[in-house]
């Protein structure tokens, strides 16, 4: 595990909602030899791009967190690369961290790996129980076979190649687009836009009833450090906050924190996607960790970033 704070850690994907509060962390936690590439100076899809850098740079950690990400209907909409680009940026960066000698190596996922009908709250043990969500199947595909890569590379090669899976996310640097993104950032635009625009109605995709859980991307930072500085287990870790709303108390909860005052609409030809998705935390508990940021403040928190960054820059 880190001792020295000036070792070399590689963030992947660093511009991303992800990696950018894992950076913000390692800073702020006074880590001082951070290695980051922008997608444009480093395609991690590129084999011998990747290994070419890692042989350079030889970083000491690595932080998995590129990935390509998307709601569920970016996920329906383009499978092939969800599951090919997802599937080359980990067998790159995990083959050529071992090989160039990275000491330990976080590889990061989603919820969306665990069975559609898994128990509640769902527990480490319940990946590949069962049949998949159909909508996010490719992405859960890939961050599956990021697990047991990690898992064989540990068991082959006693290399110590750990897994973090995060519930969902939301936090400064989400995407905001209006069909691609997940709920929680889609909803806050669509509430802003309704505001500022005057419009009456905001209509929500579903039912409302699906029950989601959300943790703040700096709650998942802090978690993802933890996990590398005391953590080495073959066994995934969930990482989640423990509260669940339904997408209509969501909506309800990003209506009064933009400001909105007109009323919500439902459009129930889009999907709900999974009804229930609560992880069972406990194991994180267990080791020590806790989440802080709860979802009114973490909420406000991302509308005040939102308001400086994606409306002021446009
Ligand atoms: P999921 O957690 O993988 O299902 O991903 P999403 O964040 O995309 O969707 C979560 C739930 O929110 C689903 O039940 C969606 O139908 C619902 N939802 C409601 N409005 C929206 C919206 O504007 N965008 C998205 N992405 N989902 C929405």
């Amino acid at each position: 595990s880190i001792t020295d704070k000036s070792a070399k850690i590689f963030v992947a994907g660093h511009r991303g909602l992800v990696g950018s509060a894992i950076v913000r962390k390692l800073h702020q936690l006074g880590y001082t030899n951070l290695l980051l590439r922008t997608h444009a100076d480093l395609d991690l899809t590129r084999q011998s791009d990747v290994e070419s850098f890692f042989s350079t740079e030889k970083p000491l950690y690595v932080i998995l967190a590129a990935a390509k990400v998307g709601g569920i209907h970016a996920n329906n909409t383009y499978p092939a690369d969800f599951i090919s680009v997802n599937l080359q940026i980990q067998t790159n960066v995990i083959h050529s961290a071992y090989i160039h000698g990275v000491k330990k190596l976080l590889f990061l996922g989603s919820s969306c790996i665990y069975p559609k009908f898994a128990p509640q709250p769902i527990p480490e043990s319940a990946l590949l129980t069962g049949t998949l969500e159909p909508t996010n199947e490719w992405y859960a595909i890939a961050k599956i076979a990021g697990i047991k890569t990690c898992q064989a590379y540990r068991i082959q090669h006693n290399w110590d190649a750990i897994s973090g899976m995060p519930t969902n996310l939301y936090g400064p640097n989400d995407n905001f687009h209006p069909e691609n993104s997940h709920v929680l950032p889609a909803l806050m635009r669509r509430f802003h836009e309704a505001k500022v625009g005057g419009g009456e109605e905001v209509v929500v995709w579903g039912s409302g009833s699906p029950l989601r859980e959300f943790l703040h991307v700096d709650d998942l930072a802090d978690a993802c450090v933890f996990l590398l500085e005391r953590y080495s287990g073959l066994e995934h870790v969930n990482i989640g906050s423990g509260v669940e709303v339904t997408i209509r108390e969501l909506a309800e909860l990003v209506k009064e924190v933009v400001g909105f005052e007109g009323r919500l609409g439902w459009d129930s030809s889009k999907p709900d996607g999974t009804p229930r998705k609560l992880m069972d935390s406990s194991k994180l508990a267990s080791l020590g960790w806790t989440p802080k940021v709860s979802l009114r403040d973490g909420l406000r928190q991302t509308y005040e970033w939102y308001l400086e960054n994606v409306c002021a820059a446009n």
